[in-house]
């Protein structure tokens, strides 16, 4: 079994070895602990600069970075590791337990908690702990999502627009490592507070994702979170071998696609029950059928059709048929030239 922990100075980060750790968050109404898993491995093969972050369930009902992130921890031998990974394959242990977005125990969304606070409610201090104690540790933070049961995606690794070329450059060729059939650049500016803001803006290599979706597990989805990790470790040499091919031989290689502005997230114009007519990924034209808003006030009625008001890849498309006004109903993405994104 895990080993309860405290505090951050109960936890070995530097002898060479494979710890697993329950960290106790102490929980805000009543006598009891959030224990988060976290586990590190310090090889044995000696030091090296790129230390490898991995999280999973910063989302607790988005499973596929959860199991990738588990197998590692079971998978990984400190004798064949050279450097140092740590790995929190539920890190809003609560809301994974619940099977929900965001933490039942204080209402908080995880990935926009971050830089977190010391006295704050358990997603904060959480945060908190992961800023100041674990992101220290590594150079590389990778963050695997799902859509929830809120987007349908591609799968995707995805990064937000990098201003420093250097990094936005590594980021871009660690993004390709998870060999997605996309890799989206996306607004900084629809949220705050996520992991990725906080890794990205020390400057570490930071990779998120979205690996399946529906509170599901998509099968092809653990294998790019899997494989894609292993990738990770082989690329920067804390494990030997060279990088794995994903999918079968032949496929297109991963299309960079970019919405990095507001105007391109559709919201939902009305309450309505959605009838998808493309699929995530698509390539669509300007001004064809997304899908349907359907009024069943009136089954008469004449359906609301969603037109694409511009051309561009589905980077996502609202799952549930119950979009609320406001809601994001869809993306649209533009295509990148690899060699001109990263000049
Ligand atoms: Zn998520």
């Amino acid at each position: 079994m895990p080993t309860v922990v405290h505090h951050a100075s109960e936890i070995d980060f530097e002898s060479p070895g494979k710890r697993h750790y329950q960290v106790a968050f102490h929980q805000d109404g009543t006598w009891g602990y959030s224990l988060v898993p976290l586990t590190v491995v310090a090889g044995t093969r000696g030091p090296n600069p790129n230390g490898v972050l991995c999280f999973g369930g910063t989302h607790g009902n988005e499973y596929e970075g959860q199991i990738a992130v588990k197998r590692l921890a079971r998978d990984l031998d400190p004798e064949q590791i050279c450097g140092r990974v740590v790995l929190m394959p539920q890190l809003s242990e609560s809301a994974c337990v619940a099977n929900l977005r965001t933490s039942p125990l204080d209402g908080v969304n995880m990935n926009r908690a971050f830089p977190g606070n010391p006295r704050g409610a358990i997603s904060y201090r959480i945060a908190h702990f992961v800023k100041q104690h674990v992101f220290p540790l590594g150079r590389i933070v990778v963050d695997i999502h799902s859509g929830g049961n809120e987007g349908a995606f591609p799968i995707c690794t995805s990064f937000h627009p990098i201003p420093d070329l250097a990094q936005r450059k590594e980021i871009a060729t660690v993004s390709r490592l998870f060999d997605p059939p996309f890799v989206l650049i996306y607004a900084s500016t629809m949220a705050s507070g996520l992991l990725t803001d906080e890794a990205e803006a020390e400057g570490k290599v930071t990779i998120g994702g979205e690996f399946g979706g529906g509170e599901s597990t998509s099968r092809h989805g653990v294998r790019h979170a899997y494989v894609g990790l292993m990738n990770v470790l082989r690329h920067y040499g804390l494990v030997e071998g060279s990088v794995e091919p994903i999918r079968p031989a032949g496929s297109q290689e991963p299309r960079l696609i970019r919405a990095d502005r507001l105007d391109q997230y559709f919201p939902c114009p009305r309450d309505g029950v959605w009838e998808p007519v493309v699929d995530p990924g698509a390539a669509v034209a300007g001004g064809e059928l997304i899908g349907r808003l359907h009024d069943f006030a009136d089954h008469s009625s004449e359906p609301l059709d969603i037109i694409a008001p511009r051309a561009g890849f589905l980077a996502m498309m609202h799952l549930s048929a119950r979009p609320r006004k406001g809601q994001t109903l869809f993306v649209i993405a533009d295509e990148l030239d690899w060699n001109e994104a990263l000049q």
